[in-house]
């Protein structure tokens, strides 16, 4: 059940423990794709293991900006501080525990979200009397080629922007991206995140290791390639909310 498309009436009388809330970010994905590709992406995730899971599931609406200022030399990328946002997903997740939908899995499409997800997912488990746990699609979904996948996964690999962030968008949305954009872009990309050196990542902004914010190749997308890792991130996502379901939470029974 979707909140946002549900009457009050209808949120009263759905009968699950299960909540869906799906985060993303508002930055830059290159020139190619749009701003909002993770809260798209986090969006689609939710909606499609939502789709999968046998059984009612509440779905909340996405949360559009979050942890990015990496991003922050990109036109048009939003960003909020970790306790901003650590505290604005955490008072989210607390409401829906109000109302008995008090087992919360946070849909993430943003890899800046994740560390504090996880904090602030665990401070809900420990003092808030509900349980709450944070699923980051692209790192539920393995690039494996024993999967069938429909296309071949050499050189794909998540990067930013690159061929599995495009080819989701180009699944759901292929309006958004510019395919005619894509081969330029490609040839201006990063080959990785970051700028390490003895085990550290020296750079803190996206700016200082990729001059058109793509790391990865998006010529190598593929909208089937889009719709396999839609799939496969529901399955997992499916499998976690049954998982979810049945585990003994620490405050059960108190
Ligand atoms: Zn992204």
């Amino acid at each position: 059940m979707h909140l946002a498309e549900s009457t009050w009436t209808d949120a009263a009388a759905v009968e699950t423990s299960l909540a869906l809330v799906p985060v993303g970010s508002t930055e830059q994905h290159g020139p190619h794709a749009p701003l909002g590709t993770d809260a798209l992406a986090a969006e689609t995730v939710a909606a499609a293991g939502a789709d999968a899971y046998d059984g009612d599931v509440v779905v909340a609406p996405p949360i559009p900006v979050g942890v990015a200022e990496e991003h922050r030399h990109f036109a048009g990328t939003l960003w909020v501080s970790e306790d901003t946002f650590r505290d604005y997903v955490r008072e989210t997740v607390v409401s829906l525990a109000s109302h008995g939908w008090d087992r919360v899995v946070v849909v993430n499409g943003h890899g800046g979200n994740v560390a504090a997800l996880r904090e602030l997912c665990g401070r809900v488990t420990r003092h808030d009397g509900a349980y709450a746990v944070p699923f980051t699609w692209f790192d539920a979904v393995s690039l494996d080629a024993d999967d069938d996948p429909p296309v071949d996964l050499e050189g794909v690999a998540m990067g930013h922007g690159g061929p599995v962030e495009t080819s989701l968008v180009r699944a759901v949305a292929p309006d958004l991206v510019h395919e005619d954009r894509l081969a330029e872009v490609a040839a201006g990309a990063a080959d990785g995140w970051g700028e390490w050196h003895a085990g550290t990542n020296l750079a803190y902004d996206s700016a200082e290791f990729t001059d058109n914010g793509v790391v990865g190749d998006p010529s190598r997308s593929d909208p089937e390639l889009g719709a396999w890792l839609r799939d496969r991130a529901a399955e997992k996502l499916a499998s976690l909310l049954d998982r979810v379901e049945n585990r003994d939470c620490p405050d059960d029974g108190e």
